[in-house]
């Protein structure tokens, strides 16, 4: 397997970065992740304004043209033979004397990896998934995303030990934020779609962007808004998006079956419109 570090394609096996990389001292860093889907990068428009928006937040500059980092992101899927699987990008703020101060003459570090990946088990498609719910013990910048993840690591760990495959983080005013590497979506009984508006308490995801565009082409209701953990025990259908899934039912919620239990239609119709819109078919 090969990796890319600042400027180099180098062995997976040696790759690696300063032990005073602020990534690893501070988490002072921004990723994005990218599907490879048949070959298409997927939304990969929407995933590198969304990493410019977040270097901007970080007031970490470019570490190379973005039509370089594409260039990069190709080159690392090649020669990783990756038709089907994931582009991990991370940035930060490089290598610096430990000091919480931003370096004078900072050298952000930019990696590039890659992997094959099944995006969803067929058995994930056909049963749903469930999801527990857990406090967001997150901070109040979440619409960034920054490489300091542990909430969302405990939180994952709390779901694989409850049997779950993920964890829904909910406010202290008993709404969901969102998963812990995913956006959260239910159907009302009305059939409306519903998946909390993009402010600094989710991350703004860009398979949600893409859903929610798609939902509207397709003339299916949605609201932007928060629903409480009461509203998604009592909805039709439950699901949840990112990169690595698109959109997969969520059949339980913390033991309770979701609906009837089974996934539903506009999850299913929400899956397909996602990946015509990507220009492929189902990797499942
Ligand atoms: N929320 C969080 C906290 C995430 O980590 C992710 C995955 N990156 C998402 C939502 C989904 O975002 P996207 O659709 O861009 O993968």
């Amino acid at each position: 397997r090969t990796a890319y570090v600042n400027g180099r394609y180098v062995a997976h096996g040696d790759a690696h970065v300063h032990i005073e990389d602020r990534g690893f001292q501070f988490a002072d860093g921004v990723y994005e992740v990218v599907s490879v889907v048949d070959g298409v990068f997927a939304d990969e428009d929407g995933h590198l304004a969304r990493l410019s928006r977040s270097l901007n937040e970080l007031e970490l500059p470019w570490p190379m043209h973005p039509m370089s980092l594409r260039f990069v992101m190709r080159e690392v899927a090649r020669r990783n033979r990756v038709r089907n699987g994931l582009v991990y990008v991370q940035i930060t703020r490089g290598q610096a004397p430990r000091d919480f101060r931003f370096p004078v003459d900072p050298a952000p570090t930019l990696v590039v990896t890659c992997r094959s990946t099944k995006f969803s088990a067929p058995q994930q498609l056909e049963k749903g998934v469930s999801v527990i719910t857990i406090p967001d013990i997150r901070w109040a910048r979440r619409d960034i995303k920054s490489v300091a993840l542990l909430p969302q690591v405990l939180g994952k760990q709390r779901a694989a030990e409850a049997g779950a495959f993920e964890a829904w983080q909910v406010d202290p005013d008993g709404t969901v934020t969102e998963g812990c590497s995913s956006n959260a979506w239910i159907v009302t009984n009305e059939g409306v779609l519903v998946t909390r508006a993009a402010s600094t308490r989710i991350l703004n995801g860009i398979t949600r962007l893409s859903l929610l565009a798609e939902a509207e082409a397709a003339g299916i209701p949605f609201e932007e808004r928060a629903f409480t953990v009461e509203e998604a025990y009592a909805a039709r259908e439950a699901l949840i998006s990112s990169a690595s899934t698109f959109c997969v039912p969520v059949t339980r919620i913390d033991g309770k079956p979701v609906g009837d239990g089974v996934p539903g239609p506009l999850g299913r119709r929400l899956r397909q419109a996602y990946l015509a819109h990507v220009g492929v078919d189902d990797p499942v």
